[in-house]
């Protein structure tokens, strides 16, 4: 896909979002969040569900968990617009409740789409919502700071998942605070060792040289000029 093509597909979602109906959470939002950033990224941060403040402007992380982000963000100097932005539910659960099931299921297919065009080579979560999603079992006081495999089925095969404490966790704590500046410190490593991992998954010629490797014939390795796509 070319970046206008991603870009449209994306407005597309977008449009979308912001006439769901869906689930019961719509009747409670201001404007839908569908998410926001560069449809060129190679990395998604996925966060929980709108606030306030992102309920009344559309925008996802613009109250004080976002300021905090872009904080992270710039202690790694990336900019929010670097990178891609959204949320595992689109519209601001009342009083900021967490998600129920239902919520996340009937919203889940508009992440998976956003995915899908992305092709993200990492994921971000922010959040024990977001980690459910991508870590499935995981516990976020172990997992943050520490990576995993994406199953294909989110929407973005062969991409890596990086775990994160929420901003506004680390608001409430002096502890998760230090904490998220150290695990976001080890995401630009986690982004080139995702695209050499994604790259070698996406390699034929390497794909097939394992292949002919464990039938015992090396005659049988392809050279270069075999490359199936
Ligand atoms: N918290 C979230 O999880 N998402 C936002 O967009 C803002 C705050
Ligand atoms: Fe639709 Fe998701 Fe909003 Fe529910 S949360 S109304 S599924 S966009």
């Amino acid at each position: 896909m070319t970046h206008a093509e991603r870009r449209t597909a994306l407005e597309a979602i977008a449009t979308e979002v912001r006439a769901c109906t869906r689930c019961k959470l719509a009747a409670g939002r201001t404007n839908a969040v569908p998410g926001e950033g560069s449809p060129d990224t190679e990395v998604v941060f996925v966060g929980e569900g709108p606030g306030f403040n992102e309920d009344r402007l559309g925008r996802p992380f613009v109250g004080r968990a976002g300021d905090l982000l872009v904080k992270l963000l710039g202690s790694i100097e990336w900019r929010r617009d670097d990178v891609f932005i959204t949320n595992v539910v689109k519209c601001r659960p009342p009083d900021n409740r967490d998600p129920e099931p239902d919520e996340v299921a009937a919203c889940a297919p508009y992440l998976r789409r956003q995915l899908e065009i992305l092709d993200p080579a990492l994921i971000v979560t922010l959040g024990r919502h977001s980690m459910a999603r991508f870590m499935p079992g995981a516990r976020i006081s172990q997992a943050h700071g520490t990576r995993g495999a994406v199953d294909p089925a989110t929407g973005a095969p062969d991409a890596t998942v990086f775990a994160m404490y929420h901003p506004a966790a680390a608001l409430r704590s002096a502890a998760v605070e230090r904490e998220s500046f150290d695990d976001v410190g080890a995401v630009p490593r986690a982004l080139l060792d995702a695209r050499a991992r994604r790259a070698a998954a996406r390699e034929p010629v390497a794909v097939m040289a394992v292949g002919a490797e464990i039938a015992g014939d090396a005659d049988a390795i392809p050279g270069p000029d075999l490359t199936i796509f």
